[in-house]
């Protein structure tokens, strides 16, 4: 894989929320949009521009400060980028999850030694909490187990799928303990390990340029350094709105481009795409509507309440259902011109799937809803 060569800033800290946002949407019209394409063929990881957004703060600003944190800028920054690229909205939810990981732990060494470098974007990685969060449903087993020794636990199992890696990279996953029963333990998994494997995936439908492995972990040793939580329960309690609500970027985002996409399709074929049933005008009403609820579950993300939690795996759900269906629309607005290679719209189409089957996956979704957790 190559990758995307951009000139690095000195370290933005401190910066307004919009002016993080506007940054970040410049680099995306400028430095992304020309790697979209070759991002998405997997011909491209953008390690360097995923740096780059960590010099303007894409990264820093979800950090809890005095045990508050807000996600508005996190997740306006996710939507600049998917409003280009799919897969880099990805890649910046995975780079965001890991910092949410990392400055939310109780462990002083871990987050002195990581939460600052992970939110400059100095180390990249991402989250490998597909397996334990679907676990926590009753959906599958844990596949990663662990047994205490002294100065931490030895860790083996394989992970099927983890986005945003290379071979300096880190993730946050969860491994059942062997030595205990019931017993969970939340760590950050180091791939400079040389017990710890990358194995490139087969081809996916769209993400390729994700950095997406499947993982193998061989009696890993995990130092008490690289401990997040232990037990891990309480602390996923913690993070899990807050991993859900950033998703929303990549809807919000993609949503937002697939209405310019119709917009676009207007000139040329308004006199024969009015007969359509969905026009943009209500993609935007919902985009605006979901943007007022993100915003709002945003600014509070440790909200412990059930009907909190409630509202934000709604949302989500909705949110997987609308960016289908607004790329779908956009593949009927456009008509041959979009069923082009060439086209966005495709791509988008590609890129929507991803958002509905990205954990919690719209099924776990609605078995969440239904109360049937276990
Ligand atoms: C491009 C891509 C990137 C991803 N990145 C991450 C990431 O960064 N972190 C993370 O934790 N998860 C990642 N995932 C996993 C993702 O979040 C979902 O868990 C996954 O898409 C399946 O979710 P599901 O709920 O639909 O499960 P299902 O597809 O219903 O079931 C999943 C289970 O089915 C089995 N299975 C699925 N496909 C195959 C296959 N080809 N061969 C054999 N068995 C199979 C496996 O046992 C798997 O656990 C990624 C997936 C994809 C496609």
């Amino acid at each position: 894989m190559g990758s995307v060569a951009v000139s690095r800033l000195a370290v933005a800290e401190d910066l307004p929320a919009a002016s993080i946002v506007d940054q970040v949407a410049a680099i995306a019209r400028r430095e992304l949009a020309p790697h979209a394409a070759a991002i998405d063929e997997g011909t491209v990881y953008p390690d360097a521009l995923l740096r780059r957004l960590g010099d303007v703060g894409a990264w820093g600003s979800h950090r809890p400060a005095d045990g508050v944190a807000d996600l508005r800028c996190g997740i306006q920054s996710i939507a600049a980028l998917g409003d280009v690229c799919g897969a880099t909205a990805f890649m910046a939810w995975c780079q965001n999850t890991l910092v949410w990981y990392a400055s939310n732990s109780d462990n002083p060494k871990l987050v002195a030694k990581f939460a600052g470098k992970f939110a400059s974007g100095e180390m990249l990685g991402g989250t490998g909490l597909s397996n334990p969060m679907k676990s926590f449903f009753g959906i599958e087993k844990l596949k990663l187990r662990g047994r205490k020794v002294e100065g931490g636990y030895i860790v083996k199992g394989a992970l099927p799928w983890v986005s945003n890696l290379g071979p300096d990279h880190y993730f946050g996953t969860i491994f059942e303990r062997e030595d205990e029963g019931g017993g969970i333990v939340m760590f950050l998994a180091d791939c400079s390990d040389p017990a710890i494997t990358l194995q490139p995936c087969k081809p996916f439908l769209a993400m390729d340029g994700t950095g997406t492995y499947a993982v193998q972990f061989r009696d890993v040793f995990v130092p008490d350094e690289l401990i997040l939580a232990e037990p891990a329960g309480p602390f996923v309690k913690k993070i899990r709105a807050g991993f859900i609500l950033l998703q929303a970027g990549m809807a919000l985002g993609l949503i937002k481009d697939c209405i310019q996409i119709m917009d676009e399709a207007e000139a040329p074929l308004s006199h024969i795409n009015r007969y359509l049933p969905q026009q943009p005008t209500q993609f935007r009403e919902l985009h605006a509507e979901f943007e007022q609820e993100t915003m709002a579950l945003a600014r509070d993300p440790y909200n412990s309440d059930d009907s909190y939690w409630r509202r934000v795996i709604a949302l989500r759900l909705r949110l997987g259902d609308a960016s289908v269906a607004a790329a779908h629309a956009a593949m009927l607005h456009c008509g041959a011109r979009g069923y082009l290679k060439s086209h966005r719209a495709q791509r988008r189409l590609r890129e929507a799937y991803f958002v509905a089957i990205v954990t919690p996956a719209t099924k776990q979704l609605r078995k969440m809803l239904a109360g049937d957790e276990h």
